[in-house]
């Protein structure tokens, strides 16, 4: 049975386990922008032997291969996001939440380049309150 996970983890040089393609699905249908601890209790429901360890590895090699993206935005862990397009993000300081937030903001015209650097990538990372914790998500 030909199965999309199965050639990714393949593609990327890691052997194919049911453990591994669980990961990858959880992670491809996920929303809420995962830590590894989030994963790795989803995970050992269905597969009660897997190890922090190989979930942890797993998604830094998706990460370093770029089939998810890491981000730094939540300061107490890294979180994933299998969501590859270009976009913002909003972190809650209350409910530790992420939002994804599709105004597309970017650096103003002309500073593609600081100080002759070269820049590849940008992450925004906002912080603050969200609306659900604020009270004004109600009603
Ligand atoms: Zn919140
Ligand atoms: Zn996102």
């Amino acid at each position: 049975m030909r199965d999309q996970t199965s050639i990714k983890l393949r593609e990327i040089g890691l052997k194919v386990t049911p453990q591994r393609q669980a990961i990858l699905k959880l992670l491809k249908i996920s929303r809420t922008h995962p830590s590894a601890e989030n994963i790795y209790h989803e995970i050992i429901k269905d597969y009660p032997g897997i190890s922090f360890a190989t979930v942890y590895n797993t998604l830094s090699k998706l990460a370093e291969a770029g089939e998810i993206q890491e981000l730094d935005i939540d300061p107490n862990k890294k979180r994933f996001d299998p969501c590859l397009s270009h976009h913002c993000h909003f972190y809650c300081r209350v409910c530790k939440k992420i939002y994804d937030v599709d105004d597309d903001l970017t650096l103003p015209k002309g500073t593609e380049r600081i100080s002759e650097h070269e820049i590849e990538a940008i992450q925004i990372n906002l912080k603050g309150v969200c609306k659900a914790c604020s009270g004004k998500g109600r009603g």
